[in-house]
């Protein structure tokens, strides 16, 4: 991958898009977007103040009337010309979420940007297609239909895992049903951000219909989150700050969307294919770093594979080739930030004090010194209720543990708090059936684990959060339905009248 801009010069108007253009922050503190590949600061920014939430939600509320009362078609076609711009700037998209997140150029030229813009068309097209139910006389004497409107400015909050899709999953549904939206992407990572809401006033969308805001969580975050001008939140991350969240949220009566953590089990039936169980299980767990809300983090695989497994496991991970992550040849690239690496360290090195690292385990050294690296790690003998199995690590990790009984399995594979993505492997069609029946998740793969497409919805259960992401579930979330019932019988004194006049009406 080219170096294609200096990301320095590139935002040097300001890490804030606020009504179509770009500011400054005017918080006195300053942030920085580091490559976490070398340690290099990318880009140093002041951050956003709760005044610049203020004036972004005062230009998304401006913008809304305009914009909630255009045309289906005309919102579609600027989704269009919106896919169309991304898709000519897919080179400086994919650069600049590999430069801020150290992802390898090519997940981010392959997944994140392709994925992106995909769910952009998809989108633009869903827009023209905001169903209700039929229209009827229900009563007899009035006609009754449902209108689905648009909530009003939307205030999203994303993290610094997949930046632009995030923005994307956040800005899409919400702007394709009518609302305008101030989002605040991860103080870490908001190039991609940037630039998407860029394309988005280059293809002609109405400035203040998409806003970003680059600050903190505990002050640009909570400002968004209890603005009174914010209708909805919707809210991308940890567990923890959506609890913080929904808390705050509450005290406006805002809707709340909660996207939140994971830890998702990985089930091998005995009957299963192993090769596909092994090379799917270090596939899921490695993909960007194991910085992934459904990346496989738990294996529970039945007694007769177990030990094959492991040992499958272990040496597919040896294989893995740690990198540059603009090389092509990179298989993975650093976590997002030192910080998160020593935190996934933390939780490696307190599981030697109960498991075993059997592979993994550490820093790599060298050259590779200098970045945020961390080699793939598959731990074994950890207990069901241990930190490993029920925490959320999100680095390249792999917990394996052995059960014997399906039913065992599957009671394990759901006992953690969290159940937003599940895989089952086997290659009987009623086992793996009645394994999507009982894993507590709100997505189950059979015989895969990872992919994502546009048309599917992807949301959680239980600690995982409530509300879909993606396709048209996501309506559900970015739109109110209004009941309108219009009587059409001209009847003046009307039967239900009765309960109140009685025979006097
Ligand atoms: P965090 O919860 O730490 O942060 C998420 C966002 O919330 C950031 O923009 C952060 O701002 C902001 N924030 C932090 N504190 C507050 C606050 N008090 N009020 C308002 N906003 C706040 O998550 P990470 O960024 O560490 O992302 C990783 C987490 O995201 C994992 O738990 C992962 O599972 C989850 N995730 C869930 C997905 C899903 O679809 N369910 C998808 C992707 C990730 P800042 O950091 O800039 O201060």
């Amino acid at each position: 991958m080219e170096d294609l801009f200096d990301p320095g010069e590139r935002f040097a108007a300001g890490a804030q898009w606020v009504a179509g253009r770009p500011a400054h922050g005017r918080s006195d503190r300053s942030q920085a977007v580091t490559d976490p590949a070398t340690g290099r600061e990318l880009l140093r920014f002041p951050q956003a103040a709760a005044a610049d939430v203020d004036e972004a939600v005062a230009a998304a509320a401006r913008a809304l009337p305009g914009w909630a009362g255009a045309t289906p078609v005309e919102r579609s076609e600027a989704l269009h010309r919106l896919a169309a711009r991304l898709a000519a700037i897919a080179g400086d998209l994919a650069y600049a979420e590999t430069r801020q997140c150290g992802k390898p150029a090519r997940l981010t030229r392959e997944f994140d940007v392709p994925g992106t813009i995909d769910n952009t068309s998809f989108f633009a097209g869903a827009a023209r297609h905001l169903s209700g139910q039929a229209a009827a006389e229900y009563s007899g004497d009035h006609t009754s239909c449902v209108r689905r409107e648009p909530i009003g400015v939307v205030g999203s909050i994303a993290p610094w895992n997949y930046p632009l899709q995030m923005a994307a999953w956040k800005i899409l549904p919400a702007v394709a049903a009518g609302n305008t939206i101030v989002l605040k992407p991860s103080e870490l990572t908001p190039l991609t951000s940037l630039l998407l809401a860029e394309a988005a006033t280059e293809a002609g969308i109405p400035d203040g219909v998409i806003n970003v805001i680059s600050g903190s969580g505990p002050e640009a975050g909570e400002r968004l989150v209890t603005h009174p001008g914010v209708a909805m939140t919707s809210f991308t991350g940890s567990t923890p700050v959506g609890r913080r969240v929904a808390e705050l949220a509450a005290r406006t009566v805002k809707r709340v969307h909660l996207e939140l953590g994971g830890k998702a089990p990985f089930l091998v039936f005995d009957d299963a294919d192993p090769e596909a169980a092994v090379h799917g299980a270090v596939a899921g767990a490695l993909i960007n770093s194991g910085q992934d809300c459904t990346a496989a983090t738990r294996a529970y695989v039945q007694r007769p594979l177990y030990d094959a497994f492991v040992a499958g496991v272990a040496d597919l991970m040896a294989g893995i080739r740690l990198g540059d992550p603009r090389d092509a040849h990179t298989d993975l690239g650093p976590l997002v930030s030192f910080a998160q690496r020593d935190r996934v360290a933390g939780f490696v090195d307190r599981a030697r004090g109960y498991a075993t690292v059997v592979t993994g385990g550490a820093a790599p050294g060298g050259h590779l010194a200098e970045g945020a690296y961390y080699l793939p790690t598959l731990i074994t003998g950890a207990a069901q209720d241990s930190e490993a199995v029920q925490s959320e690590i999100f680095g390249p990790v792999l917990v394996v543990l052995p059960f014997d009984s399906d039913d065992q399995g599957l009671e394990l594979a759901n006992d953690t708090p969290y159940g937003l993505a599940a895989s089952v492997w086997s290659r009987d069609v009623y086992r793996a059936g009645r394994a999507t029946r009982e894993l507590k998740a709100g997505c189950v793969w059979v015989n895969d684990h990872i992919p994502i497409i546009s048309e599917m919805p992807h949301g959680g259960y239980r600690a995982s959060g409530y509300g879909k992401d993606m396709s048209v579930y996501s309506f559900e979330e970015y739109t109110q339905v209004k009941h309108v019932m219009q009587d059409i019988t001209a009847v003046a004194r009307k039967d239900w009248h009765r309960t109140v006049f009685g025979d006097r009406a």
